[in-house]
């Protein structure tokens, strides 16, 4: 078992590696000698080490050389610049570019080591956050955007934000992870539909690019980084700015939950909900799945009620669950209930199945920290995690619940886990940056959100994932997979089509070298 160090054990052992050269391997196995000249803050002790080499989804384990807390992001041009070649810091490597890889690494809550850099630099983006000055979030005079260290956590950006009343539109479902992270994949959850990704709400970034230069680019300047490390997969530079818009905050949200029997009924509700216009839009919207092949997570709902939702999924096998929320303040408290009652007759739903909290704002956003205690609790956190992760297009969204949902994952003895499934908006992703979604108008998020573990095995939860593509790719349902991780070249080329010839030729503008975040197995 790996025990944490203490803090006076970590400083030794930094001081120690400045004070010597640091032994890394390039990508062919040759070693290279970080020299001391570069003036980095390297450690190679086995614990950090360990935790570099690990991830959120326990499936890989590859080892860097080292790992750079690096105390300025001039630290991680430096890195760069070496390992392409550049020996202006009297090098005691060898002659040629030492071409070792390097990747960022924000929470590590990839899946298949997307942040691991095997026998190269891992880059702590936390380090980078913790010295940022004067804080690593810093919000605007007038509130309406924050400049962030991108490895600072999106928790920390709100946080931050509510202090001062405002607040960011979009969110991930979880808040612990860092903003560079989630913003080199797309960044989704509820707020997407109307709002657009957390990739679609940042004004402008500091990049470090693979080449080891330092730019700042926005849609005017630079406009060909920006878009590129956006959904860009760590490819083309480190993000060590991120310039995120921010909005007036709520003060508090109605939490709903409506079950369904009828699937026809539940997509229906939640595509009239998430292209309404007027005061009954609401401000979150998502879905999920109850099997009676699952296990049935009642904490929701009233202590009075449980038992017969219970019932209602054993009954039919299968219910449907649509999330909403309308946040509130202040100033709309005194119409909010009038709202909320609109809205459900508008959509003709009757109240024997609907169910509201109400809870502040933070607490809402923050509702999946709920869910890491209780999992972390009964030890099923830190446990390997096939999580498969997709957008279906609608035009195919019935095809898929009949071949999928009830073909697939209703026929398993059992299912692990959380699967969620919510309709967005095209309209809000800009084609221009690098994330890949499907060419419809709406289009489904659907993530089957397993663990393993217990009665759950890793290879039969692994060939369930494989037989799901199998049938999207057999029926002709054009998905696009999200958090993928392919190693085939050519899965890579189909996943960004028409993209694909700006991604390759982006990486030959910003990281010729093709050093950059090699756990992704794009350019390798
Ligand atoms: P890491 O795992 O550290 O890195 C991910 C990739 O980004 C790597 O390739 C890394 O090299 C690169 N990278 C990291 N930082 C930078 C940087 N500063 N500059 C350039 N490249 C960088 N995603 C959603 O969209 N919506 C969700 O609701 C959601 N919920 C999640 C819930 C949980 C419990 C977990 C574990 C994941 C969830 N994710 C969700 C996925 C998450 O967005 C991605 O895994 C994201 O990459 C995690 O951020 P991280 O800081 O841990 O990134």
């Amino acid at each position: 078992m790996t025990t944490n160090p203490s803090l006076s054990t970590i400083t030794l052992m930094t001081l120690l590696m400045c004070l010597s050269p640091t032994l890394i391997k390039s990508e062919k196995g040759i070693d290279v000698l970080l020299p001391i000249s570069l003036n980095l803050t390297v450690l190679t002790d086995p614990f950090s080490i360990s935790a570099a080499s690990h991830d959120f989804g326990n499936v890989t384990d590859e080892n860097p050389g080292a790992v750079l807390c690096p105390s300025s992001p001039a630290e991680v041009a430096r890195l760069l610049r070496f390992a392409n070649g550049d020996f202006s810091y009297d090098s005691e490597s060898t002659t040629s570019s030492p071409g070792f890889k390097v990747a960022a690494r924000g929470q590590g809550h990839s899946l298949r080591g997307q942040a691991s850099a095997p026998g190269g630099v891992v880059v702590n983006m936390t380090c980078l956050a913790k010295t940022a000055k004067p804080a690593a979030v810093v919000v605007s005079a007038d509130g309406t955007y924050a400049d962030v260290a991108a490895g600072a956590m999106w928790v920390e950006v709100l946080e931050a934000a509510l202090a001062r009343g405002v607040s960011p539109v979009t969110f991930t479902d979880y808040l612990y992870l860092s903003v560079g992270g989630t913003l080199s994949n797309a960044g989704i959850g509820g707020q997407v539909f109307r709002h657009g990704p957390q990739i679609s709400n940042v004004h402008e970034l500091d990049v470090i690019t693979g080449k080891g230069d330092m730019v700042t680019c926005s849609p005017k300047l630079n406009p060909e980084l920006f878009y590129g490390v956006l959904g860009g997969l760590g490819q083309f530079g480190i993000i060590t700015r991120a310039r995120i818009a921010l909005d007036r905050a709520p003060t508090r949200a109605k939490w709903i939950r409506i079950l369904y029997s009828d699937f026809s009924a539940f997509t229906r509700d939640q595509e009239r909900l998430i292209s309404m216009a007027n005061d009954l839009r609401v401000d979150f919207l998502e879905g999920q799945l109850m099997m009676s092949n699952g296990i049935v997570d009642t904490s929701f709902f009233p202590l009075s009620d449980q038992t017969r939702v219970v019932s209602l999924v054993n009954d039919h096998r299968i219910i449907y669950v649509l999330e909403v929320a309308k946040y509130y303040d202040t100033t709309t408290l005194p119409i909010i209930d009038q709202i909320i009652d609109k809205l459900t007759r508008t959509l003709g739903i009757t109240s024997e199945f609907m169910f509201v909290q109400d809870v502040p704002y933070f607490d809402f956003l923050n509702r999946v920290r709920n869910e890491e205690d209780k999992l972390r609790s009964i030890g099923l956190w830190e446990v390997p995690h096939p999580w498969l992760n997709m957008f279906v297009p609608r035009s195919r969204i019935l095809d898929f619940q009949k071949g999928v949902i009830k073909g697939l994952l209703l026929n398993q003895t059992a299912t692990s886990g959380v699967t969620l499934f919510y309709p967005t908006n095209r309209n809000k992703w800009n084609n221009l940056m690098s994330a890949m979604i499907p060419n419809e108008d709406v289009f489904y998020v659907i993530g089957f959100l397993q663990s393993a573990g217990g009665s759950h095995n890793f290879e039969e939860l692994e060939n369930l994932n494989d037989r799901i593509i199998n049938f999207c790719d057999n029926s002709g349902i054009k998905i696009k997979e999200y958090l993928m991780h392919y190693t085939r070249k050519e899965d890579w080329i189909r996943h960004f089509g028409p993209k694909w010839s700006d991604f390759s030729r982006r990486k030959m503008m910003f990281d010729p070298e093709k050093l950059l975040s090699p756990g992704q197995d794009i350019f390798n």
